[in-house]
């Protein structure tokens, strides 16, 4: 439902080719293909992907593929389906066999990065998974107590240094106590900030090294593990822009799965599909308020029904 209301503003953009759908016939090919053409670059689904869907269902229209309004709607579904299925793959979140399981939430500041950890910490919870939290931002201090918050609203465990980087002795002692997850933190940076963006490695390596190791192929070697998953938390309401931060980051730490946040709000969908296609990294959450329940598991065919019912 707060999906379906906060994506208004694109099915108002898609609705006028909805109505041309109702009474289309080959003759209106054209405009109606128009209509949908405008309809997505507004919506931010980019000129890549408007031109794309566009073509795809030209193509489909003259072979005679499709050969009702109802026809052409749900080959438009299908193809957005697509884009977001088949480049970007597993939403599950994979959490590994070996314990503890951890998870870096990476993102720039105010992107909504520390609300989304209390969120995840709030679904583990309450499927009985044992979570502890390690407050990583050591960047901006007011960051940390805002986890602290979370860690009492969700009842969870919290590690705290307010001098060095939590995540190693949090991703210890998760490994000593018999964790599931250990979910971390990391500083907000701006992805233009280099010295910030290669802290965010550093922090990475730190994880890595205070994992257990794991043997290699040969069985007699241990190589140290990286963290299972690396969520990037993208603000849904900045748009394409939201691109640009999602090549950065994935480029420098090598980003596992998206976080798209305030989805609730004056979010344009197409940046969703954009971001997929464009990194073929799938989202595996969403956001859609500021409350512990706010974060649902990414489900496209929803997420499809929700801009263009
Ligand atoms: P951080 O700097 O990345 O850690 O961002 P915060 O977690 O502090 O979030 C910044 C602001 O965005 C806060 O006021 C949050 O309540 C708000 N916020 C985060 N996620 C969502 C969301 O999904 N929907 C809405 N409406 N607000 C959100």
């Amino acid at each position: 439902e707060k999906l379906f209301s906060g994506f208004s503003k694109t099915r108002e953009n898609l609705s006028v080719v909805d109505e041309l759908l109702t009474y289309w016939n080959l003759a209106d090919t054209d405009r109606v293909l128009d209509e949908l053409e405008e309809a997505l670059l507004v919506s931010d689904f980019g000129p890549k992907i408007s031109f794309r869907i566009v073509d795809t269902l030209r193509e489909e229209i003259r072979d005679g593929k499709l050969k009702s309004g109802a026809e052409i709607k749900a080959a438009l579904k299908r193809c957005i389906l697509e884009l977001l299925t088949n480049k970007g793959g597993n939403s599950e979140l994979n959490l590994g066999f070996r314990k503890p399981a951890v998870i870096m939430i990476v993102g720039v500041n105010g992107g909504g990065k520390t609300t989304s950890l209390g969120k995840l910490a709030h679904r583990f919870k309450n499927e009985g998974v044992k979570v502890l939290m390690a407050a990583g931002d050591t960047f901006r201090a007011a960051a940390r107590d805002q986890l602290q918050v979370w860690a009492e609203r969700t009842g969870s465990e919290i590690v705290i240094d307010n001098d060095k980087k939590a995540q190693p002795p949090a991703v210890k002692r998760g490994k000593r106590e018999g964790f599931d997850v250990v979910l971390c933190d990391t500083s907000g940076r701006l992805h233009t900030n280099y010295g910030l963006m290669e802290e965010l490695v550093s922090c990475k390596k730190v994880i890595a090294k205070a994992l257990p190791g794991a043997p290699n192929v040969f069985g007699n070697y241990h190589v140290a593990r990286v963290p299972q998953e690396i969520l990037l938390v993208l603000d849904g309401t900045t748009g394409l822009n939201m691109l640009q931060q999602a090549r950065e980051f994935n480029d420098v730490v090598g980003v596992t799965g998206f976080i798209l946040t305030k989805l609730d709000g004056t979010a344009r969908g197409g940046c969703v599909v954009s971001v997929v296609d464009e990194l073929g990294i799938p989202v595996k959450f969403i956001g859609v308020g500021e409350g512990m329940e706010d974060l649902q598991p990414f489900d496209a065919e929803a997420f499809v029904e929700a801009i263009f019912p």
